[in-house]
C-alpha cells in the first residue's frame, strides 16, 4: 500500500517536471517566470543575449518618453507606419475619471509584430502593462488625474498600425432607454439655496420608466424614507460601492436580492423631496470615502473609427513650409508649446485627422497641422 502511494507521489513529481521543463523549452517563459513575475519588457529582454545595445538603445527610448508631454483628448485615434530604423515611442497624456474605464487598443497590418502597452497613474507608483503579443489594454483609474499611455513597437517592427484610445463607463445606464442627454441635474449643485450639495445626479423619464440595475451586485435597502422617498440601494460587491436610486414610483425588487445588469429594480417617479418636481431618478454613488460623482461611472462614450489603412510610408521626413506652431495637442485649443522656422525637418510618427505626430530634431513631440508641412525625400 505504501510503495503504491510513493509510486504515485514519484509519478506527480515527474509529471510536474516534465512540465516545468516543457514551459522553459519556448525560450521566452522562463520556470522562475511563476515566482518572480517579471514584466514583458523584461521577458523581451532575453531575445537580446547577443545584441545587448540593441535592447539598452530601445530601452532608453522608452525611459526618454516618460518626459514626452503630448496630450490627447478622448476618444483619440492615430494611423501610421512603425518605423524600422527608430526606436519610436508613442506617449500621450490623458485625462481620467474615477467611474472610467480606459482602453488603449493597436490595430496592426502585420499582426505577429508585437507591441507593449503600459499605462502610468499620475504619481507613477502604480501601472499597469500589457503582456507581451496583446494589443489590448484595459485600465481602471482608481482616481481622477493625469495617466500617461505608452506605446512601444518592438525593435525594427514594420507596418502600419492605428491606435486607439478610448474609455468607456465602468456601470450601464440606470435609466431604460435613456442616455446622457436625459442628465438634467449634475454633481456639486447647490440645493436649499446653498446649504447642501446635490450628491448625484438626475436623469428624467416619464413616470413609470425602468429604472436599471447599473452593475451586477446585491439589493442592501428597499423602502420609503427621507428625501429620497421610494428607494433602492444595490451594492456591487462585498467591500463594493453602493449605488442610491431615490424618488422611484414603486419598487420591485426585494431586499437581499442579487441582480445582474439591467435587471429592473423599480420605476420612476416623484417620491420624497421630488414631490413638485417632474419625476426623475436621482442616481448616487457612494464609497468608503463618501459620495463621489456618478456621471463617468454611467456617461456613455464613443469609439475612434478605424478605417485609416492603408497608410503606407514610414521614416518620413517632413520640411516645415513656413513659420510654425507646434501644439501639445491635435487642434489649435492646445497650447503652443514651441515653433518651427521655413525648412525645419521634423520626423513623422502618425497622423489624427488633419494634425500631424512629430518627433523635433532634438527629440521633441508635438503636433502640427498638415497644411503647414511638406514631405521631403
Ligand atoms: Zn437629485
Amino acid at each position: 500500500m505504501k510503495s503504491r502511494i510513493y509510486i504515485y507521489i514519484a509519478g506527480t513529481l515527474l509529471l510536474i517536471f516534465l512540465l516545468l521543463q516543457c514551459s522553459g523549452c519556448s525560450g521566452i517563459q522562463k520556470v522562475t517566470d511563476t515566482i518572480t513575475n517579471p514584466t514583458a519588457r523584461e521577458i523581451y529582454k532575453r531575445e537580446f543575449k547577443e545584441n545587448e545595445q540593441a535592447y539598452s538603445n530601445w530601452q532608453a527610448a522608452y525611459q526618454a518618453a516618460l518626459n514626452d508631454s503630448i496630450l490627447v483628448n478622448l476618444p483619440y485615434g492615430e494611423k501610421g507606419k512603425f518605423n524600422p530604423f527608430a526606436d519610436e515611442v508613442y506617449a500621450y497624456d490623458i485625462v481620467l475619471e474615477e467611474g472610467e474605464v480606459l482602453i488603449a487598443e493597436v490595430v496592426k497590418d502585420m499582426a505577429a509584430q508585437r507591441v507593449f502597452i503600459e499605462v502610468l497613474s499620475p504619481d507613477r507608483a502604480q501601472t499597469n502593462a500589457a503582456e507581451i503579443k496583446e494589443t489590448k489594454l484595459e485600465y481602471i483609474p482608481e482616481a481622477t488625474g493625469t495617466y500617461k499611455v505608452i506605446i512601444q513597437p518592438e525593435i525594427a517592427a514594420d507596418t502600419p498600425f492605428f491606435i486607439s484610445i478610448y474609455k468607456r463607463p465602468q456601470y450601464g445606464f440606470p435609466v431604460a432607454g435613456k442616455g446622457n442627454a436625459d442628465v438634467g441635474s449634475f454633481w456639486g449643485m447647490e440645493r436649499d439655496g446653498g446649504r447642501r450639495r446635490h450628491e448625484g445626479i438626475d436623469i428624467f423619464a416619464r413616470k413609470g420608466t425602468p429604472v436599471v440595475a447599473a452593475t451586477d451586485g446585491f439589493i442592501t435597502y428597499t423602502g420609503e424614507r427621507g428625501l429620497g422617498g421610494k428607494q433602492v440601494w444595490l451594492r456591487d460587491g462585498l467591500l463594493g460601492k453602493s449605488l442610491y436610486y431615490a424618488h422611484l414610483d414603486s419598487i420591485t425588487v426585494k431586499g437581499s436580492a442579487t441582480v445582474k445588469t439591467g435587471d429592473t429594480l423599480g420605476f420612476v417617479g416623484n417620491t420624497g423631496n421630488a414631490k413638485f418636481t417632474p419625476p426623475h431618478l436621482h442616481f448616487g454613488i457612494y464609497t468608503g470615502r463618501g459620495a463621489v460623482n456618478p456621471l463617468p461611472f454611467v456617461f456613455k462614450t464613443n469609439k475612434p473609427e478605424v478605417g485609416f489603412f492603408p497608410f503606407n510610408y514610414s521614416a518620413v521626413q517632413l520640411s516645415v513650409k513656413a513659420t510654425a506652431n507646434l501644439r501639445q495637442g491635435p487642434s489649435t485649443s492646445f497650447n503652443a508649446i514651441g515653433q518651427l522656422t521655413a525648412n525645419d525637418t521634423v520626423q513623422l510618427l502618425g497622423q489624427h485627422h488633419d494634425w500631424l505626430h512629430i518627433r523635433t530634431q532634438n527629440g521633441r513631440k508635438a503636433f502640427l497641422h498638415k497644411s503647414l508641412a511638406r514631405q521631403v525625400k
